[in-house]
């Protein structure tokens, strides 16, 4: 237990064990979940433009396989651990399980700094795990995809990388790749649509929709600028967006397009400045007063030493985890809703099964067809989800563990017909 509380493992393991009493399921769902199945080390030797060999350490934890091939992102960023990797791999299961997807669950990561490498380091280090994971993964064995740090262009240095090593071009392997390498449009912005498409879904029921909701962000990442863009859209308001190094908050509404501008010039929004607007850091911006907060960064942010400022009375999580097991509690007591990752982030992963679709088919829909058949997956998640939460008890139960009973009854499943149990 850190200071904050539950590590985002504990908090994943804790919610899982509670699913499994709520479900009724067998104590030997909980045992075999609550690890992974494979965990998979590599060390990348990379020349750096200096001339002298850094070597790098990196994972792909492949958590659960019981519903198809383990499908995750990679994470690259200079605090990654083991831990890490296997609470984000382990989330991946319930989340793909959950939005129906016939995908297992798993995650990959990378310790650096990625702001750091030049273009060539970054491409040699990409390569690297590629090569290193290539006897593990496979557009049937297992379908890695960016997460937080990592993007289409690396996705495309792998595919690239992968495909040289099997001798024929494998686009399956690899998804949210760029549209010209057999990407789909829509995957640039899915996971952000499919926060506010949650988001908007959630309004309808508290408030009778979103408009003219604020709404604060932290992160302004692939996450959370799509987030924000698909939320103004849909007629809330956003009053407030942070990045890495902080952020600015006005009550009246922020010019996202101003704001990214910014953000593309100057490396942070920080830079924004336009009259009534201020200052925030990345701890404010999940205290300010607004309907609907997004913490679309990283995990463990909302923990028990700041749960009881929270003012908005919606939380999306864009971010995996960003709401410790404990701080879900207090929140949950307070009548907070809080919408979890594996629901309210699975845009990403939903258009990346679409995407591998269309990759192992070699035909492709187009972005209005692909953005309706994603938005199709979301709502019947999002219902499902409502009336298991309804089933089980709203004052009893946390959205979050209602996901995770409909997630392991797929699971359960699986793994019963197959006797694995
Ligand atoms: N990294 C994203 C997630 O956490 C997307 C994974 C994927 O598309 O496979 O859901």
């Amino acid at each position: 237990m850190s200071l904050k509380g539950a590590t985002f493992l504990e908090s994943v393991l804790q919610t899982l064990k509670r699913a499994t009493e709520l479900g009724g399921y067998p104590q030997e769902v909980y045992e075999i979940l609550s690890r992974p199945q494979r965990i998979i080390t590599v060390n990348i030797p990379v020349r750096m433009d200096n001339g002298k060999i850094q070597v790098f350490t990196g994972y792909r934890v492949q958590h659960n396989n019981a519903l198809g091939p383990y499908k995750g992102g990679i994470r690259f960023h200079p605090e990654v651990t083991l831990e890490e990797d296997i609470a984000l791999a382990t989330v991946m299961t319930f989340k793909n399980a959950l939005n129906g997807l016939p995908y297992g669950g798993g995650k990959g990561a990378v310790a650096v700094d990625y702001k750091k490498l030049s273009k060539r380091e970054l491409e040699e280090l990409s390569r690297g795990y590629a090569r290193a994971l290539a006897p593990f993964i496979g557009p049937e064995t297992d379908i890695p995809a960016p997460d937080v740090g990592t993007d289409p262009q690396i996705m495309a240095w792998m595919v690239d990388e992968y495909s040289k090593i099997a001798g024929h071009n494998v686009p399956g392997v690899f998804t949210a790749k760029p549209v010209i390498l057999w990407g789909n449009p829509v995957r640039e912005y899915s996971t952000g649509f499919g926060v506010a498409v949650w988001a908007r879904e959630a309004a309808k029921k508290l408030w009778g929709g979103l408009e003219g909701k604020t709404v604060a962000v932290q992160g302004f990442g692939n996450v959370g600028y799509w987030g924000a863009y698909w939320l103004e859209k849909m007629g809330a308001r956003v009053v407030a967006v942070t990045d890495s190094k902080g952020g600015v908050y006005n009550p009246n509404g922020l010019n996202l397009t101003e704001v990214k501008a910014v953000k593309d010039k100057t490396g942070t929004v920080m830079n924004y400045d336009a009259p009534g607007t201020r200052k925030i850091t990345n701890d404010e911006v999940l205290e300010l007063p607004v309907d609907v907060l997004v913490p679309a960064a990283l995990e463990n942010v909302i923990h028990r030493g700041n749960a009881n400022n929270i003012k908005a009375k919606l939380i999306v999580e864009g971010a995996n985890g960003p709401t410790t097991a404990d701080a879900e509690q207090i929140l949950h007591k307070k009548g907070i809703w809080v919408l979890p990752d594996l629901a309210a982030n699975a845009g990403g992963v939903v258009m990346s099964y679409l995407e591998w679709v269309e990759n192992l088919q070699w035909y492709f829909w187009d972005e209005e067809e692909t953005r309706n058949r994603l938005e199709r997956i979301l709502l019947d998640t999002f219902n499902r989800v409502m009336n298991r939460w309804n089933k089980l008890g709203t004052s009893q139960v946390t959205i979050r563990e209602a996901a995770y009973v409909e997630a392991v009854d797929r699971i359960y499943n699986a793994m019963k017909v197959r006797g694995w149990i």
